[in-house]
């Protein structure tokens, strides 16, 4: 039996990767107040509907979506902000503390056709500011976002930002850029003719060459901007200026979720090939309202993490390696060894034996192969004294040393090491 299409596995050797990543996450969201709140795998699929939109390739195509078996229809989250969002408003987080600062970090299902860099669970690292309307949060979320990806020396990263207006700056931007696009209409692919009439922003989102090619001139919703919007977004890259964090102002860069307002952004790594983005995230004022809760300004991004890992520097080493290992030779020092290995543990040490009572030889390739820079060697005559031979495997010195000593020797010398 296999595993299912779009679906890996994690094996050891890859996974210290995710957890170097993942703990690096929940550290410098901390430095910044982020709070962890974890939402569940399913939610009503109307939930999603709302607030993705009808009309986009993940309410469309790309959700895992089932009845219960009294009916209801489910879905498994295909990303994180709207649950979120429900989670915030059903506890009445809003309440209680208007400013929330969450993150979560967990797989996301799509239906999509599996490709490097692309799978049909993946996991995202998603972090919100909710309840904050000001261009600072803006500005901080982005901070975090880049001292955490530089912070693992991500190489040739790009930050895109863009302002995607709202309600009130889209309607009169819709009607010019349909009106450009209808007089391409029979040039564009199948999905972009339906989406010029249902959702016209989309088609900068279509990942189809003959479409783009199209778009080459269209009227961009970053010149049809309301005072308001305007202000805001100039008020964003001021901040950003201020701190010195580099970014590119990218027009046509829109979204693939209706629920954005205003600030838009994607980090899109140049040696990724064509599934370049690693991040994607914006402002989401409206959201909040769409699945029937008050207004709360909100803005948040989902970091790729299959992405990011491919994206580690492969210098570096992630593995961890045993403190000792303790090689045992004949029944009685199997035994005592045994007992030492629990005591080592207990004060903190990661050892590693032998089960089955083989040569010195093939115990001391054992722990060559785990990499532990100290061997515990137990034979019948040095336990006749209550000692134990210990061998520095880098500059292959033994000694003999009282069996108390050892565990004070390895634990203080291993953390040297
Ligand atoms: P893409 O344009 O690559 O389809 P997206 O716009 O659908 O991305 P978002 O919904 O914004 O992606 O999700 C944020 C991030 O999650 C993406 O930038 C990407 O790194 C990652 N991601 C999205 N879908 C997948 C997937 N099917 N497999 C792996 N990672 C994914
Ligand atoms: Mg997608």
């Amino acid at each position: 039996m296999k595993g299912i299409r779009g679906f890996k596995d994690i094996l050891p050797g890859e996974v210290e990767k995710w957890q170097y990543v993942e703990s690096e996450g929940r550290r410098v969201f901390g430095l910044f107040g982020f709070l962890e709140l974890r939402i569940p795998l399913l939610e009503k699929t109307e939930l999603f509907a709302r607030s993705i939109g009808e009309s986009t390739d993940i309410v469309g195509k790309e959700m895992y979506t089932f009845p219960d078996r009294d009916g209801d229809s489910l879905t498994l989250r295909p990303e994180a902000t709207t649950s979120i969002m429900r989670a915030y408003l059903e506890h009445g987080l809003d309440v209680k503390e208007p400013v929330g600062k969450y993150y979560f970090i967990g797989p996301m299902f799509r239906y999509e056709r599996p490709q490097k860099g692309r799978y049909r669970q993946f996991h995202q690292i998603d972090a919100e500011i909710l309840g904050v309307q000001e261009p600072q949060a803006d500005a901080e979320l982005l901070v975090m976002l880049m001292r955490f990806l530089g912070g693992l020396a991500l190489q040739n990263l790009n930050l895109q930002i863009n302002s995607l207006g709202d309600p009130a700056c889209r309607g009169p931007y819709r009607e010019e850029i349909q009106k450009f696009l209808r007089s391409k209409s029979e040039k564009l692919c199948e999905d972009c003719q339906r989406r010029l009439e249902t959702n016209p922003l989309r088609v900068f989102d279509c990942k189809k060459e003959e479409c783009q090619a199209q778009l080459a001139g269209a009227p961009v919703v970053l010149d049809f901007l309301c005072p308001d919007c305007r202000r805001h977004f100039e008020r964003v890259k001021g901040l950003l200026d201020e701190l010195r964090l580099p970014y590119a102002v990218n027009p046509r860069m829109v979204r693939g979720l209706d629920y954005y307002t205003r600030t838009a952004f994607e980090v899109v790594a140049g040696d990724l090939g064509a599934q370049n983005a690693v991040c994607g995230g914006g402002r989401y004022d409206g959201l909040a309202e769409e699945i029937g809760g008050p207004s709360v300004p909100a803005i948040g991004f989902a970091i790729g993490v299959e992405r990011l890992v491919m994206l580690l520097p492969e210098e570096k080493n992630y593995l961890r390696y045993p403190d000792v290992f303790i090689a045992a030779l004949g029944e009685e020092a199997q035994r005592k060894g045994f007992a030492l290995a629990q005591e080592l543990r207990d004060a903190g040490v990661w050892v590693e034996l032998d089960y089955e009572g083989k040569s010195l030889k093939s115990q001391m390739r054992k722990a060559g192969r785990f990499k532990t820079p100290w061997v515990v060697i137990l034979g019948e005559e040095e336990l006749k004294k209550d000692r134990a031979v210990l061998r520095n495997m880098a500059t292959k010195a033994q000694e003999e040393v009282a069996l108390e000593e050892v565990i004070k020797r390895v634990k203080t010398e291993s953390r040297e090491t």
